[in-house]
């Protein structure tokens, strides 16, 4: 029943169920004093009274029990047969649960219940834990109560040294934490709410700091023992380009990344960062400038996009870009021809492609690099982390790294999803551009949109229109999508207007013309589904209409509406919405309208959504914690990273006698023994 219902095996992980709550058992309650806003309430008394009554799933087991104030009723649905046991008239119970009325009279349905003892461990008295229970193990009257047994009869065989410190005695010094063995009995039964919150703050700082180590131990440990080809010049390929053919000025941010890059891959080490950079920060420029810096030391590059549209469209502007340059681009996807992909694979093992341009065709094992330098991995987001990891066993010495995001990710994040990489942050707009203006609109008011649009349009100007694509149900919100055509064509008749489609059920030729009408400006609305999210650039398109804006998520909507507002026109950013849409539909659209900071996105997806749910991270075991929060705790995340860096910058192999427990610990969490399992 644990291991199925709690997930609960060994006692280690008992120890780890940690209470919800605590209730004070000197506090008991009297039932006079139960009214209609009493919630959960603590009671003792005398039970006077219990039957069964009811037949079949009206049955019930109801009881009578008695203070010196009054009576309450207590009813159980549920488990009838196992409360019956455990009850005796005229003994002394102590009673805890939500209480109601019934008939004017009060009453408590499953409360939890056992016979009235004062509680103590080590002879002093405790307040009470409440863990969270589920409805199956309360069934079979396994409560947050007898949970709370099975820790308090555990924690009395436990021994100081079966839960030793694991964080340097220097540390919790200076800190001043509660030691390990203190903070298990504490979290469970603490004296007072002051040693619970001394116990929950230093497991807290002990999750986040094991953590820490980890991804500081893998960091800087890469960062000292791997081999990394060296880019030690900048030659004729970064300069000729850099000074003919940049078509703008950098902005400070990207020149500060360049510099970054320039250290970072001419140490003789592998590079291994996240560059952060809001939508339309100019991610791509620095990645161009990355690979002429490789091409300079004669290494290939290879830029990993997450669709095929991306890919196509990062080829296009980088052959452009280099067209007066003496270097090879190749585009290297799914739907490549057999001659044309025979083609490249030979270019790319004899060194006569510089760069290719792809999705995750590129890692496939028929590609093999001649030289491979430097990998960059754009919109990481899509891309696992073993997907990467495949790239990095293409040539002998590791390539650089380079991932880059669609979107900012908040620090603490950063701090613990990429945690092992070293990062850089792009926060600027290149100047000029005009910040965008992002509006609310009911879905009844869809016609003044359209009138809206179409001023736009009569302007010059070009319009996306999207709609949402729920994985469960593609085959519905395909119909949507065409529903939604044909409404786009009502409002916009041809010849006058002309309409691209893009979505995911087209065959990539299709796809590709379509987008490619779009981006020439053949045709002046774009109605797709959220493929085009990523990457896509069409500066001169300065409207963007998001149909059911409320099924979509923050950093999605953000990352949408950055198709708009590139160029050197006013944008604006239409969210239509039905009129059911929940609160935290109407909080993301807020948000939304209120700023267009996409770290300030980042920030507020992560509060409302959790970190769970961020995409990319979700199967990131960094983020398992079981009492902190990267939202809720920033400061004691800080705190962790600070000593865990500063521990393994001094000890790279923990070899030091002050960092011997953890080490052991570490190894022995890495070895998974130390904990029997429960019987
Ligand atoms: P993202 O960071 O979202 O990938 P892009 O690299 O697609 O952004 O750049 C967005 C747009 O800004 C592109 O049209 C690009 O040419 C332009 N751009 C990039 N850097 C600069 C700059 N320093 N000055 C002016 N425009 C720039
Ligand atoms: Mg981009």
């Amino acid at each position: 029943m644990l291991k199925k219902e709690l997930e609960i095996y060994t006692f280690g992980d008992l120890l780890q169920h940690f209470p919800i709550r605590h209730i004070d058992k000197t506090k008991i309650n009297t039932i006079a004093e139960i009214n209609y806003q009493t919630d959960y309430i603590q009671i003792a008394g005398k039970l006077i009274q219990f039957d069964i009554i009811g037949e079949k799933r009206s049955k019930r087991l109801v009881a009578q029990l008695k203070d010196a104030t009054g009576t309450i009723e207590l009813t159980w649905f549920q488990g009838i047969s196992w409360i019956q046991k455990s009850l005796y008239i005229g003994t002394e119970y102590l009673v805890f649960g939500k209480t109601g009325f019934f008939n004017g009279k009060p009453q408590m349905v499953h409360p939890e219940i056992e016979s009235f003892v004062p509680a103590k461990l080590g002879g002093k008295a405790f307040l009470e834990p409440v863990y969270p229970s589920t409805e199956k193990l309360k069934a079979k009257g396994l409560n947050g109560r007898q949970l709370a047994k099975l820790t308090y009869s555990l924690l009395e065989l436990i021994k100081p040294a079966d839960l030793s410190e694991n964080i340097p005695e220097s540390i919790v010094k200076e800190l001043k934490l509660l030691g390990r063995y203190e903070s298990y009995i504490n979290i469970h039964f603490p004296s007072t709410d002051q040693h619970y919150k001394k116990a929950l703050e230093r497991l807290k700082f002990e999750e986040f700091f094991i953590a820490q180590v980890r991804l500081q131990l893998v960091r800087l440990q890469r960062n000292a023992q791997s081999r990394g080809v060296v880019f030690e010049r900048v030659g004729p390929y970064f300069n000729e380009f850099y000074d003919q053919y940049l078509p703008f000025e950098l902005t400070g941010a990207q020149k500060r990344v360049v510099k970054e890059i320039r250290q970072d891959t001419a140490r003789g080490r592998q590079m291994n960062r996240l560059l952060q950079g809001d939508v339309g920060s100019g991610k791509t420029m620095v990645a161009l400038l990355s690979m002429l810096l490789a091409a300079d030391n004669s290494y290939q590059s290879a830029l990993m996009a997450p669709t095929e549209i991306l890919a196509q469209q990062h080829y296009q502007g980088l052959t452009q870009l280099l067209n007066k340059m003496p270097v090879e681009v190749a585009l290297l996807t799914g739907s490549t021809k057999t001659a044309e992909r025979k083609r490249i694979l030979a270019g790319l093992l004899n060194d006569d492609i510089h760069l290719v341009v792809g999705t995750h065709a590129i890692i496939e094992d028929k590609v093999q690099f001649k030289n491979l330098g430097l990998v960059i991995v754009d919109e990481q987001h899509r891309f696992g982390v073993a997907q990467r990891a495949k790239l990095w066993t293409k040539s002998v010495i590791p390539p650089h790294v380079l991932v880059m995001t669609a979107t900012p990710i908040p620090r603490t994040l950063a701090m613990t999803a990429y945690g092992d990489l070293d990062y850089s942050i792009m926060d600027e707009l290149p100047p000029g551009r005009i910040p965008i203006t992002t509006v609310q609109r009911n879905e009844m008011a869809r016609a003044s949109v359209m009138g809206f649009v179409k001023e736009e349009i009569e302007k010059g100007r070009q319009a996306y229109f999207i709609y949402p694509l729920i994985e469960e149900s593609e085959k519905l919100s395909y119909e949507d999508l065409m529903q939604g055509y044909e409404q786009v064509k009502s409002f916009f008749p041809e010849p006058r207007y002309k309409i691209s489609m893009v979505h995911g059920k087209q065959p990539p030729e299709q796809k590709e013309l379509n987008m490619q009408r779009f981006v020439s400006g053949d045709t002046q609305i774009m109605v797709s589904t959220t493929v085009i999210e990523v990457g896509v650039n069409v500066p001169n398109a300065s409207v963007m209409v998001i149909e059911s804006a409320e099924k979509f998520g923050l950093s999605q909507l953000h990352q949408l509406r950055g198709r708009v507002g590139r160029g050197s026109e006013k944008s604006f950013c239409i969210l239509l919405t039905g009129s059911k849409a929940s609160k935290e539909a109407r909080e993301r659209i807020n948000i939304m309208c209120a700023t267009n900071d996409g770290f300030k996105v980042a920030e507020k997806d992560l509060e409302m959504r959790g970190p769970g749910d961020i995409e990319g991270t979700r199967q990131s075991g960094a983020l398992n914690f079981k009492l902190a929060s990267i939202v809720n705790d920033k400061g004691l995340l800080q705190l962790a990273q600070q000593k865990a860096e500063q521990i393994v910058e001094r000890d790279l192999h923990l070899e030091q006698p002050e960092n011997a427990l953890l080490k052991n610990y570490l190894t022995q969490q890495h070895t998974k023994v130390g904990w029997s399992k429960i019987a």
